[in-house]
């Protein structure tokens, strides 16, 4: 049994206390804020984080999700539709944060502290000491999954300056009725809007564009919407949750998954854009590679996670590209409509990625 500590208390950083802990590890989590814990996400979950997240005991019901077949691409009046392989779910932030705190709380073997302030992190020979107050508490292993703007990979020297142009997040809710079981993704130049049901009365909308091609600011909402008229007819604003967040931008990522006793996980890791929705799947499946492997994590576990964060890197790339030139979307909405049986292979290929390496 081995005592390891978690920085951050995500979905990701929640996930991967409990499969340690299920392998009977002592597991301390120390999260700034306190549970349950929102953030600005699309709220979308793919088909294989959801197979994951019901393993551990997660349940999805119309009470508190949605479930969602297909993703649906529209430009002006074109209309591009992929089937998911499987059931996705949209779900609230709050709500996969308060299921996830509740397993972890239940775990003997977990201990989860809140509002905790962690003051300096050191490595040792063999281990790890991190500072809180006036305690100096040590641990064999430590997990970072305190997101994008990781602390810890900033504290510990191994955050490195991505190369593409950054990236700004934003989301707001409706108290609308569902018009599709699909995620809609709408495309203007720069900038897309998703629609997320995330249960049978609300959906949310977020959006992401590139930092210089829009000015943030006063009115950003509008400013955002009016690149979407065929959506913006569909929302009444007197509807809205009046819950308009940003985030980002999206600037840095860690050099390496592992270094000594130390892991990066989730968007500590490696958060390039929300456009392919699978930040939790993606961070779901390394934590699996490693939390199944913790006791011979090795070169091949690190070949896998490359592989799959490389798979990560093309399909974010491919669909950047996409966002800034309406040139490869025009092709691309083209080619994959007129081939729509390869179309959904592909798309089931990208979430189900790792099966090609087990
Ligand atoms: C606009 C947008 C849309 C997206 N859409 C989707 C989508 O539809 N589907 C999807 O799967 N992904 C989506 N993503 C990505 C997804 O939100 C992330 O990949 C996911 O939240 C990563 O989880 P995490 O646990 O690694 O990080 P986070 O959710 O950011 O959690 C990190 C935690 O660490 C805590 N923390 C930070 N610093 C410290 C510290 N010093 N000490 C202790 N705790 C700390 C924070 O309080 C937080 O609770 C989207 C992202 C954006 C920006």
């Amino acid at each position: 049994m081995k005592n390891l500590a978690i920085i951050g208390g995500g979905p990701i950083g929640l996930y991967t206390a409990i499969k340690l802990a299920k392998r009977g590890h002592k597991v301390t989590l120390f999260e700034k804020r306190s549970w349950p814990i929102d953030k600005v996400c699309g709220q979308g979950i793919m088909p294989s984080g959801v197979d994951n997240l019901i393993n551990i005991g997660m349940t999805f019901t119309p009470f508190n999700s949605f479930t969602l077949n297909s993703i649906e691409y529209i430009e002006r009046n074109s209309i591009l539709r992929g089937n998911l392989h499987g059931p996705a779910v949209g779900t609230k932030r709050t709500e996969l944060s308060e299921q996830l705190f509740n397993i972890a709380s239940q775990n003997p073997h977990i201990t989860l502290c809140p509002e905790t302030k962690i003051d300096s992190i050191n490595e040792k020979e063999d281990s790890y000491t991190l500072t809180i107050g006036p305690n100096i508490l040590e641990f064999d292993f430590i997990f970072a999954c305190d997101g994008l703007n990781s602390w810890t990979r900033k504290n510990t020297g191994h955050s490195k300056k991505r190369i593409i142009p950054s990236r700004i997040g934003a989301r707001i809710h409706y108290d609308i009725a569902p018009w599709s079981n699909s995620v809609q993704v709408y495309w203007s130049d720069s900038i897309e809007a998703y629609v997320t049901p995330i249960s049978n009365k609300t959906i949310e909308v977020a959006f992401l564009w590139f930092k210089d091609s829009i000015e943030s600011g006063a009115n950003l909402k509008s400013k955002l919407l009016s690149h979407f008229p065929l959506l913006r007819e569909k929302l009444i604003e007197e509807k809205s949750l009046n819950d308009f967040k940003g985030y980002g931008p999206f600037d840095e990522v860690s050099s390496s998954i592992s270094h000594k006793n130390l892991f990066f996980l989730g968007d500590a890791y490696h958060f390039l854009d929300g456009i392919t929705g699978e930040g939790i799947s993606l961070g779901i499946k390394a934590s699996n590679i490693i939390t199944d492997n913790f006791d011979n994590f090795g070169i091949k576990e690190k070949l896998k996670i490359n592989f799959l964060y490389m798979n990560y890197w093309i399909w974010t790339h491919l669909a950047l590209l996409m966002s800034k030139s309406p040139f490869t979307r025009k092709i691309i909405f083209f080619f994959a409509k007129r081939n729509k049986y390869l179309f959904n292979y592909i798309l089931k290929l990208n979430d189900l990625n790792l099966a090609l390496l087990k």
